[in-house]
């Protein structure tokens, strides 16, 4: 069950919907963080300066969040651009006021009675739903607290800084929909966004960021290198243009390579699985919400949400003897999960998705061996893109299957293993699923965003109990495995598109759609261009032929703009001396080189998978 689906990156243009709903959420403003309380503090600031410039606004709610803050507002009308630099001059002018915040305490009554005057609405149907889930825990109403600055008051917990004037550099950022309390049949209110920092220079380099997140965005770059595209026909699942899908595959090679070298053996198992396979992994209970099910001759099916049970159908076709484990079954299989069409996002929200994925079945005294080397795999894997993974481990959760000493055993097993690789690693504690402690691998794109990517897990009950697997031990007595589940790039779709940002599209030489575009500055070079690609295509190098009429320039720059590595130049000095001169996509000019020679070195290149 390798989660591989992990969080969408923040898209305020296309939210509509609030993740807070109920009214404990909506009073929490933290984010946790600790400049929270600076950013809760703008969002009062900027309520204040909402209701100066449109008297009779209705406030929402106005949080901190990850890089910033909102606030919620019924409004008279739709803001426009010009709206947020007029508040965000009045904000100013009451941060350099510098107001103190100041705490009060009412009793509910009073409270309430206070927001009802106001014209609240919205801050007295919080108050009403605190009052219901106080009575339905047998416990007084809370009296009600609210800060205060300058003219402005709001229904809050807090905490605050001291004053306006301890508020940093500010900037609001846009305007989005969103529905009240994040229900589609409650009014829309406008959410506007804004980020503060404590430094001038934080804030430059958090609008630097976004600004080349959006330049970066894998949605965009996708189209522009023509590498895949979405269709409303089936929302969350890509359509991979050849390109994309040499990308894709170039991905999967390797990992298929690097897989064959440890002893992995590939399987294949259908999409559409009875559900009686997933009653006994106990996924229809857990998961079936997130199915797709499909009916046929009065039987319900679904396409399959993950690998997982299927595997076991392979392990237990023969008897397996101590001898035969670990066996290692890894699988690229086609997953569907019915997420929420308003939740999903470009490639690392989606529908449809192929996981490197793998099942291996370990005798207990194995266990720490494979995960180790599972350690490596990762590595290995991540050093091909220069990325530095790191590891956290999720032990026991509250609520978990299985013998606790084994449990214990387990994560003494993982723990071991990690402190032998030599890799940091943070302890989430009872942070692992129900059936399994866990590794889960995180890393940092160029822009510091952290992804969650790769995942080993443990597992004691799921697939071994369940499915009541067996080997036979030196005494010829049956014995129980343990299963991990393992995938390293995680879901494909997702990981392509967490590179596609960190690279802006320029993927290391070894895996770019396109490695070399040839380039014949006139037509009479044509047939010499045919020859060199042939030369370099026979070294398994992916190479095109600019053969259009445009002039040498048009063709390098669009060879840039599709971000290439190498362009070959054929002029009349090259074809006659059989040699061209690469050109990298950095502009970097190399010597001539003898197509034979050249078609070797590219190769060793392709094959070193380097970041370049
Ligand atoms: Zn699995
Ligand atoms: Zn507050």
């Amino acid at each position: 069950m390798a989660e591989a689906q992990g969080q969408a990156p923040p898209d305020e243009e296309v939210l509509v919907a609030p993740e807070r709903g109920s009214v404990e959420e909506l009073l929490d403003a933290s984010a946790g963080d600790p400049l929270d309380p600076m950013r809760h503090s703008a969002a009062h600031v900027m309520a204040e300066a909402v209701m100066d410039l449109f008297p009779g606004t209705k406030l929402g709610i106005g949080p901190a969040i990850a890089d910033g803050f909102y606030y919620d507002f019924e409004l008279p009308r739709a803001l426009t651009p010009d709206d947020l630099a007029a508040i965000e001059t009045r904000m100013a002018s009451s941060v350099a006021a510098d107001h103190a915040f100041v705490r009060h305490e009412l009793p509910p009554e009073e409270g309430r009675a206070f927001f009802v005057e106001r014209g609240q609405p919205y801050k007295v149907e919080i108050l009403d739903d605190l009052g219901v889930a106080a009575r339905a825990a047998g416990l007084p109403m809370p009296p009600v607290t609210t800060y205060e600055h300058g003219p402005f008051i709001d229904l809050c917990r807090g905490p605050h800084v001291a004053s306006t004037g301890r508020i940093g550099p500010f900037r609001l950022l846009s305007v989005a929909g969103a529905y009240w309390r994040g229900d589609e049949k409650r009014p829309m209110l406008q959410r506007i966004y804004g980020t503060v920092w404590a430094t001038r220079e934080e804030l430059e380099h958090y609008l630097w960021r976004r600004e080349e997140a959006k330049k970066r965005d894998h949605r965009r770059l996708g189209v522009k290198l023509d590498l895949y595209s979405f269709h409303d026909v089936s929302p969350g699942s890509a359509f991979w243009h050849p390109k994309g899908q040499r990308l894709w595959r170039t991905l999967e090679g390797a990992m298929r390579e690097l897989q064959e070298r440890r002893g992995y053996q590939e399987i294949s198992t259908p999409i559409v699985v009875h559900e009686k396979l997933w009653r006994q992994s106990g996924h229809w209970d857990l998961y079936r919400d997130s199915m797709f099910l499909i009916e046929s001759e009065g039987q319900t099916f679904s396409l399959k949400p993950m690998n997982c049970p299927e595997s076991t159908l392979i392990y237990r076709s023969r008897v397996r003897s101590y001898r035969d484990l670990p066996l290692r079954l890894s699988e690229y299989g086609r997953l569907h999960r019915n997420e929420r069409s308003g939740t999903l996002s470009g490639l690392t929200r989606v529908r449809h998705f192929i996981q490197d994925d793998a099942h291996v079945y370990v005798r207990p005294d194995q266990l720490g061996d494979e995960i180790e080397a599972m350690l490596g795999e990762v590595a290995e894997s991540y050093s091909w893109f220069g990325l530095q993974p790191r590891f956290s481990f999720a032990t026991k959760p509250d609520k978990a299957l299985g013998d606790p000493a084994l449990w214990e055993k387990a994560e003494g097993l993982i723990r071991e293993a990690l402190d032998r690789s030599g890799a940091k690693y943070a302890v989430k504690p009872r942070d692992g699923t129900f059936y399994a402690p866990k590794i889960d691998i995180y890393i940092d794109d160029g822009l510091g965003r952290e992804w969650q990517t790769a995942t080993i897990q443990v597992d004691l009950v799921m697939l071994p109990e369940r499915f009541d697997l067996e080997y036979i031990d030196e005494e010829g007595r049956p014995q129980r495995p343990v299963a991990i589940h393992r995938a390293i790039y995680g879901s494909l779709e997702r990981f392509i598109g967490i590179l596609t940002e960190h690279f802006a599209g320029a993927f290391p030489f070894w895996c770019a759609p396109v490695q070399a575009v040839v380039v014949p500055i006139a037509d009479r070079h044509l047939d010499a261009a045919a020859e060199l690609a042939g030369v370099l295509r026979a070294r398994g190098l992916r190479v095109e032929v600019d053969d259009s009429s445009n002039r040498m320039q048009n063709k390098i720059r669009l060879a840039q703009e599709q971000k290439v590595p190498y362009m070959l130049v054929l002029g009349d000095r090259e074809v006659e001396a059989r040699t061209a001169s690469p050109r990298t996509r950095g502009g970097e000019q190399q010597a001539a080189v003898d197509w034979e020679e050249l078609a070797e070195r590219l190769a060793e290149e392709s094959a070193a998978r380097r970041p370049d």
